[in-house]
């Protein structure tokens, strides 16, 4: 589902955050991704969602090889994944059900389809009944969870975290993490950026560890 093929990414600054990363998230599998910060973490969230574009190699989403594709093909590309971001980056003068509706208006779709995807969502993540409130009235792992719901909304087969746990307490902090654990056991290919080590190595799942831009190792920590 995701696969980079020895992937260089230097910024016109002249560096390289990325150096010869090879993996392959397959579909349906939940990963971390970890490494100091300037690892090279987000640079590589980046360019799965063709925010940056590899300088050398192949990154090739859900079939899509992103070198090919066209820019007017980047919004196709975009629809296919769920990005939850640490600051979550919600807009703090509408109702959680409008922020967590907004991609779905983008896209256009019909007013009634919209109610209920958006109560579909909000409800997995267990805020239907805030819907009305503002982000402001919620607490920070609340927050965080109206970020998965409008990451989820129209049903990505990938879901993609920078740092998503990056602000709350270790409970709270796990309890997000089961979220993503929830998603992906319906089939959602999973990648969280992290440095919450503690947290991530309990779960039994594959680590990708970046250092100064290569990908250092990968597997499940013993
Ligand atoms: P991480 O997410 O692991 O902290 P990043 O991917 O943000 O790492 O950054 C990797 C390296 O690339 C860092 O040294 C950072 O300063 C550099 N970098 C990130 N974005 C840019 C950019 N737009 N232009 C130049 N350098 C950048
Ligand atoms: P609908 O009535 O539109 O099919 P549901 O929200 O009830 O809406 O979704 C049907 C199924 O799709 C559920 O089992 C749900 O967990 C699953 N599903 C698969 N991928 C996703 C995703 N990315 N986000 C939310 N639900 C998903």
């Amino acid at each position: 589902m995701i696969q980079f093929h020895n992937v260089f990414k230097r910024y016109e600054s002249g560096h390289e955050a990325l150096q010869n990363v090879s993996f392959n998230l397959k579909e349906g599998e939940m990963a971390f991704l970890t490494g100091h910060s300037g690892a090279g973490k987000s640079t590589l969230l980046k360019l799965i969602m063709r925010m940056e574009v590899a300088t050398r190699g192949q990154v090739n989403i859900d079939g899509i090889n992103l070198n090919q594709l066209a820019r007017r093909h980047v919004p196709f590309l975009r629809r296919k994944i769920g990005v939850v971001f640490q600051d979550h980056q919600l807009l703090y003068d509408r109702s959680v059900y409008e922020n967590v509706a907004l991609p779905l208006v983008i896209e256009g779709m019909e007013p009634q389809d919209i109610g209920r995807r958006v109560r579909a969502a909000l409800d997995k993540v267990g805020l239907l009944s805030k819907e009305k409130l503002t982000p402001i009235m919620l607490s920070g792992g609340e927050q965080q969870r109206i970020g998965i719901a409008r990451a989820v909304v129209n049903k990505p087969p990938i879901l993609l975290a920078d740092e998503p746990t990056g602000n709350l307490d270790p409970q709270l902090s796990s309890e997000i993490m089961q979220l993503f654990r929830q998603f992906n056991a319906v089939g959602v290919t999973v990648l969280i950026a992290s440095h919450d080590l503690d947290l991530i190595s309990r779960m039994g799942l594959r680590m990708m560890e970046l250092s100064q831009g290569g990908l250092t190792r990968s597997g499940v920590p013993a």
